[in-house]
């Protein structure tokens, strides 16, 4: 149970989700959100390019972030596994994934989908503050989501584990633990 994709609105908590659990699986965490803030702070031509989608909290096109994917997967530790954080983010992106996947002879083990309400969403996003958290783009960014991403719930129902996102970060990480243990 290794190739682990997370899925959940924004504010779910992937993020922190995420690092506990490539700890625990002992897989590397790979965020596309991270991947690209590391290319806007380093200031390179696709970093350029993807700010001005992130600051719309519009997705960053297809064709810039499969490829940013691609490489990231070719890296020797993504081999044994990971644990993909915020891509695939819409069913194009999906298809693209298994292709990739598929050329290396692999396959998704399991997605999960951590649940939050939207109240508790938008609380917590202020609460954060990142240049990204302000409320009309938190909105924006809510709305792709249901859009263009809740539909991944539907793609990969047969692999889906649904997972409530509310407690205390051990809590909900052990649920999720608990959850890939039952999915097996
Ligand atoms: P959050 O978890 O709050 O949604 P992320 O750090 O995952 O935030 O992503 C921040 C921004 O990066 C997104 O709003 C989007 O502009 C861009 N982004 C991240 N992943 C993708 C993706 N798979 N496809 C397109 N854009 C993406």
């Amino acid at each position: 149970m290794t190739r682990v994709l997370l899925v959940g609105p924004p504010g779910a908590g992937k993020g922190t989700q995420a690092v506990a659990l490539s700890e625990r699986l002992a897989v590397p965490h790979i965020s596309t959100g991270d991947l690209f803030r590391t290319h806007v702070g380093n200031e390179t031509p696709l970093g350029q390019e993807a700010k001005r989608y992130m600051d719309a909290g519009e997705l960053v096109p297809d064709s810039v972030t499969n490829e940013m994917v691609r490489e990231r997967l070719e890296e020797p530790d993504a081999k044994a596994g990971f644990l993909l954080d915020g891509f695939p983010r819409n069913t194009k992106q999906a298809d693209e994934l298994g292709d990739m996947l598929a050329a290396q002879n692999m396959q998704l083990d399991a997605v999960i989908e951590l649940k939050v309400s939207e109240d508790q969403l938008v609380e917590r996003l202020l609460a954060r503050g990142r240049s990204d958290d302000t409320e009309d783009v938190i909105r924006r960014r809510q709305q792709v989501y249901r859009e263009e991403t809740a539909p991944l719930l539907e793609y990969y129902a047969n692999i889906l584990v649904t997972v409530d996102g509310v407690g205390e970060v051990d809590e909900v990480s052990q649920r999720v633990v608990d959850g890939l243990g039952t999915q097996s």
